[in-house]
Parts: C-alpha cells; sequence; structure tokens
C-alpha cells in the first residue's frame, strides 16, 4: 500500500530485508518446512536453560529494568572483555560500546561515516542489511567480487578506477561470509589494510562468526591486523553465538569515537535492553560460553558435512556450493536453467525455504543461486530439506 503523507526522499531507499522478512513468511505457513533460510543458531543450540538459570539468581532487583549506561553495563562490559581476552578480538575497555545487535552497530557506522552519495563498496554476494543500511544512508554502492579467498581485492581496485574515486566505506564479512560462507585469506586481509589506508576509506569489519570455526586454522581479524590503527570499525554480535533474540552486540572502534558513537546511540535508543545485557554478564561471568562454543562447533560441522553430503547426492553434475570452515552458510550455484526466485514459491510449498541469491545483491547479480543456512536443522532434517529442494527443481 502506498502513503499519501509527505515522506522524505531517503524513504524511498529503504529496501527491507528479503532475509527478515523471510521469518514472517516462514510463520505464516502451516505445513511443515525444512528451514534452510535464516542464519538463526539452532533451537536446541540457544542456553535458554542457562539463561534461565541467571535470570533466576543474577538479575538483582527491579533495578535490573530500569534504564541503562548507552556504553552498556559496566559488568557486561567487564565480561566481554575478558572473554575477548586471548581471541583475535582482544581488545580495551576505550574501544567499546554495547550495541542493540550487530545491526544497530552497522547503523552506527552509517551514520558516523556516510553522507549522501558517498562510494561505498559492499562485496557480492553481500549481507543484504549491511548493504541496505548503507543505502539507507544514500550511499553509492559498488560491488565487489567474492571467491573461495573472500573479496577480490583485484576486483576492489578495478571498481574504484571506475568510478575515478575512493569509497568512504569498505563493508565486510571477512570470516565465514554470510552468505557464501567464503573466509578471506590473509594476504587479502593486509592487502585491504593497505589499500584502505593509501585511500583512507574505513573498513567495516563485520564478523559475527569468526567464534564459530570448526575446520582449518585461525585468520587474524581485521581488527587485530589494523593493530589500533583507527581505519577498521568492527561489528560484532551476541547473536550467532549465544542466541539472536537478545539483540546485543558491540562495536569496537577507535577511542576517538566513542563520543560520538555514543551521541548516535542516544538518538536511536538510549541503551541496549537492561535485562538481557544482565542476562548474559552472568553467563559470561559464569564461564559458560566455552563449553557452549565447543558444542555449537561440533554439532555445525556435523550439520555443514550433512549438507555437502546431501548436495552431493541430489546435485552432483548440477551445481556447485561452497566448503566454508565455520559459521552459518553455503551458497549454491545452478546453471542457467534455474531460477531460484521462480523457484522459491514451488520450493516452500515442497516444504523448504531458503533465501534466493539475488536477495545478496543490489544489482541482482545472483540469479541462479542461492544460501543455505545448514546451522539450524538437525542432520535428518537437513537430508529431507534438500531431497525437497531436489524435487522442487525436477518439477520445473
Ligand atoms: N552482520 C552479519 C554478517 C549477519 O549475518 C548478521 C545477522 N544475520 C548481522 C550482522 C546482524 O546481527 P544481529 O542479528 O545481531 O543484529
Amino acid at each position: 500500500m502506498t502513503t499519501s503523507l509527505p515522506l522524505a526522499a531517503r524513504a524511498d531507499l529503504l529496501v527491507g530485508s528479503v532475509i527478515d522478512s523471510s521469518t514472517s513468511l516462514l510463520a505464516q505457513q502451516s505445513h511443515d518446512i525444512v528451514r534452510f533460510a535464516m542464519g538463526s543458531p539452532a533451537a536446541e543450540a540457544i542456553p535458554w536453560e542457562l539463561l534461565q538459570e541467571v535470570g533466576r539468581s543474577g538479575l538483582g532487583s527491579s533495578s535490573a529494568f530500569d534504564y541503562a549506561a548507552t556504553e552498556g553495563e559496566p559488568d557486561l562490559r567487564a565480561a566481554l572483555l575478558e572473554m575477548l581476552e586471548g581471541t583475535t578480538d582482544r581488545t580495551t575497555d576505550d574501544r567499546l560500546t554495547i550495541t542493540s545487535g550487530g545491526m544497530q552497530g552497522l547503523d552506527l557506522a552509517a551514520k558516523l561515516f556516510i553522507d549522501p552519495g558517498d562510494l561505498v563498496t559492499v562485496e557480492s554476494p553481500t549481507y543484504t542489511n549491511g548493504s541496505a543500511t548503507a543505502l539507507a544512508y544514500q550511499a553509492e554502492l559498488a560491488e565487489i567480487e567474492v571467491d573461495a579467498e573472500g573479496m577480490s581485492i583485484d576486483a576492489l581496485r578495478a571498481a574504484v578506477d571506475r568510478a575515478g574515486r575512493t569509497p568512504k566505506l569498505i563493508y565486510t564479512v571477512p570470516t565465514f561470509q554470510n552468505p557464501s560462507g567464503t573466509s578471506m585469506s590473509l594476504a587479502r586481509r593486509t592487502e585491504l589494510l593497505e589499500l584502505a589506508r593509501s585511500w583512507g576509506s574505513v573498513v567495516l569489519d563485520d564478523d559475527p562468526y569468526g567464534m564459530l570455526r570448526f575446520a582449518g586454522a585461525d585468520v587474524p581479524s581485521l581488527h587485530e591486523l589494523a593493530d589500533g590503527d583507527p581505519l577498521v570499525f568492527s561489528v560484532r554480535t551476541f547473536s550467532k553465538i549465544i542466541a539472536p533474540g537478545l539483540r546485543l552486540g558491540w562495536v569496537d572502534a577507535d577511542p576517538s569515537l566513542q563520543t560520538l558513537l555514543i551521541n548516535a546511540k542516544q538518538s536511536m535508543d538510549t541503551c541496549a535492553n537492561l535485562p538481557a545485557q544482565r542476562l548474559v554478564a552472568g553467563f559470561l561471568q559464569r564461564g559458560y560460553l566455552k563449553d557452549h562454543l565447543a558444542t555449537q562447533r561440533t554439532e555445525y560441522r556435523r550439520r555443514k558435512e550433512a549438507m555437502q553430503a546431501a548436495l552431493a547426492e541430489h546435485f552432483t553434475g548440477r551445481a556447485t556450493w561452497t566448503d566454508p570452515e565455520g559459521g552459518f552458510f553455503l551458497w549454491v550455484s545452478f546453471g542457467d536453467e534455474v531460477d531460484t526466485e521462480e523457484l522459491f514459491a514451488r520450493a516452500l510449498a515442497a516444504g523448504v525455504a531458503y533465501i534466493p541469491g539475488n536477495a545478496f545483491s543490489p544489482g541482482r547479480r545472483f540469479p541462479h543461486d542461492l544460501r543455505l543456512c545448514f546451522a539450524s536443522t538437525p542432520t535428518d532434517r537437513i537430508h529431507e530439506g534438500v531431497a525437497r529442494l531436489a524435487g522442487a527443481i525436477d518439477q520445473g
């Protein structure tokens, strides 16, 4: 429905998210559906009993339902610093702002750095909500190809040459990328930082899945490689490692941005949800995260392997797919004969949901690809879902 109200010009640029909308679309379906669409942790991976235990004993009094400090609850900040100690995201208190999920971190970065018409590069495919946020701040987007080693730095250079100007912001999901599942190699990370430095660009380092590695060797985060250089603005979230409904994350940015981040956040939501902050602080203080992550990594590896086995059974010779070493997603590329947007309704009717590739590209570059989330579905259902997908394609 269109409105007759006098909207701001930027309202036209609010493109929304096919991914997020799939939650309500799927909630309206009454038949059995294998859900490879949303990037949610497995229902059984949400540590709700532990969170309940913290809730019963750890929230304190009614003060837990008051406003919190905008930069975040001190207990949570302290527990987070400790949690990051010894990881590639090790940091200091003066760099942290607690946010309402990773999405708010992306919005804060866009709000601080993007003027209308600024060039922002995004990966191709990219995490749509990130590109949509940049668009909402009236950025001009350039899509940069991703291959098995992550964002192509040659393609980035070529895009900047074509544009005739340097990007204000370079948006990347460097590790177990959403949606492709691929990771940027160390060589490319280093090269990216060198280029960004020479251009005076900010690198928006969105890395929600880095702690969910289940194969291969660790690669240092862009945050670590930058070694305190203010050019890297890192966005992190508790959504994938604890639970998305908490809506909690953090920004790790140069201390010179702290006041601006607080000012910007105060005009969004004053503070992140305090009961949720107390829950996560208690969860971390009790040391629950380590075991929780170990269990999740093992299970996600099994699920990825199950999905690859099912894909090999049904699609060998008809499609190719990526082989992620962590995270939630893999990316399937079919030949020209499969239109994944057109296939979606048939697949949904057949009882399987995914996200079509075009949802991950402002220029709609992926009509024959799709994203599958292997993390939220048990292995037997993964086999069933891929079989249903094959059936839906064969009906076409
Ligand atoms: N960035 C990426 C790459 C993501 O995959 C997600 C969640 N799907 C987010 C940011 C947003 O995180 P949150 O749900 O914590 O807002």
